[in-house]
């Protein structure tokens, strides 16, 4: 065991990951992402770390043989893969195995946020229906509504893909747009914001991406306006979606991620036109199950062949021969 790989576990992990990291690697836990838990020996052994989505730039600087980062999703905001980049370490993440939960998943709010279905079955479940008759017919309908994506990557797609069987209009935003794809491009998230009335926010949480789901873009879906965030809470600036929604200035949003999870606003929570999610896209067994391969895959690929499988954009390294 003694030349088996260094990895560091900061914080938590998938048990399934944990268990196939323990029986391959020399695996290490410390109880969260803090260099300050550094010690000596870790500082000089540790040549992997494997995460969910939290390296700061700080607890690297502490790793002096750190080669790689592995992280559990797809969205490696978490991670300083700028930092990672300059020093010269992969960082690795968990794309397409989780494209259809997702997608899945994102329809299921979008039909909740409209249709208001949780509210009804606690209407059911609180004996109302017997009490005081039917729930209260929804404002909103999925029916002739234009749905707009604000990011059309692996998972966009396959939201699209979902809903042109539904039959809807369908455009997109993106920075550059994309080949072999038949929806309408915008330049610009105004654009697209102003041609649609359902905004489905599905890009990545970057310094770009911040707040850019604003007051204007909220003006500009419309009194009919629907916002789903499936993505990242801080693309949505979530003070001026909480005005919008209490001003009707939109008529309703449906999100699995906030600005400060797991705290929830609780003018949010006090809306009735909004669905509420715990950050629960990709969270079932199976799906947990395919990330947490993909994890552990990616440090033994890199060992071994010295390649990463599926490494993130910012870090497209190979191992050096040492
Ligand atoms: P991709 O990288 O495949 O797609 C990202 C899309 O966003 C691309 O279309 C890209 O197009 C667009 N995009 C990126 N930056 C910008 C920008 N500044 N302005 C406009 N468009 C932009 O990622 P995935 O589809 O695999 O995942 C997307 C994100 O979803 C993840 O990063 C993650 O944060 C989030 N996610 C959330 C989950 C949850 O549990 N709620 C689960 C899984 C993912 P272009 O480059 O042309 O701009």
């Amino acid at each position: 065991s003694q030349d088996r790989p260094v990895i560091l576990i900061p914080g938590k992990m998938h048990p399934r990951a944990l268990e196939r990291m323990t029986d391959l690697f020399d695996v290490r836990q410390i109880d969260g992402a803090d260099a300050s838990l550094i010690t000596p020996d870790l500082a000089t052994g540790v040549v992997g770390i494997a995460t969910f989505n939290k390296v700061p730039a700080a607890l690297m600087d502490a790793l002096e043989n750190l080669e790689i980062v592995s992280n559990f999703g797809v969205g490696y905001d978490g991670v300083d893969a700028g930092h990672a980049a300059g020093r010269g370490i992969v960082v690795t993440h968990t794309p397409d195995v989780l494209n259809d939960e997702v997608a899945d998943t994102a329809i299921g709010l979008l039909i909740n946020t409209l249709r208001r279905l949780p509210a009804a079955e606690q209407w059911l479940r609180d004996g109302r229906w017997v009490k005081d008759g039917p729930f209260p017919l929804s404002p909103l309908s999925l029916s002739g509504r234009k749905v707009g994506f604000y990011g059309l990557g692996r998972i966009g797609q396959a939201i699209a893909r979902r809903l042109e069987g539904f039959g809807l209009e369908i455009a997109y935003h993106t920075r550059s747009r994309r080949d072999g794809v038949a929806y309408a491009y915008h330049d610009t998230l105004l654009g697209l914001a102003q041609a649609v009335d359902t905004l489905i926010v599905i890009v990545p949480g970057t310094a770009e991406t911040r707040h850019t789901v604003n007051a204007e873009i909220l003006q500009a879906l419309g009194a009919d306006g629907v916002v789903i965030n499936v993505g990242r809470g801080i693309t949505v600036d979530e003070t001026a979606l909480i005005a919008a929604l209490e001003q009707g200035v939109i008529a309703g949003a449906g999100l699995d991620v906030f600005e400060r999870e797991p705290h929830v606003p609780q003018a949010l929570m006090a809306l009735p036109q909004v669905s509420l999610l715990p950050h629960v896209a990709s969270a079932s067994v199976a799906t947990r199950n395919k990330m947490a391969d993909l994890v552990v895959d990616n440090l033994v690929s890199w060992f071994k062949t010295g390649k990463g499988l599926t490494p993130v954009s910012e870090t497209p390294f190979t191992r050096p021969a040492r």
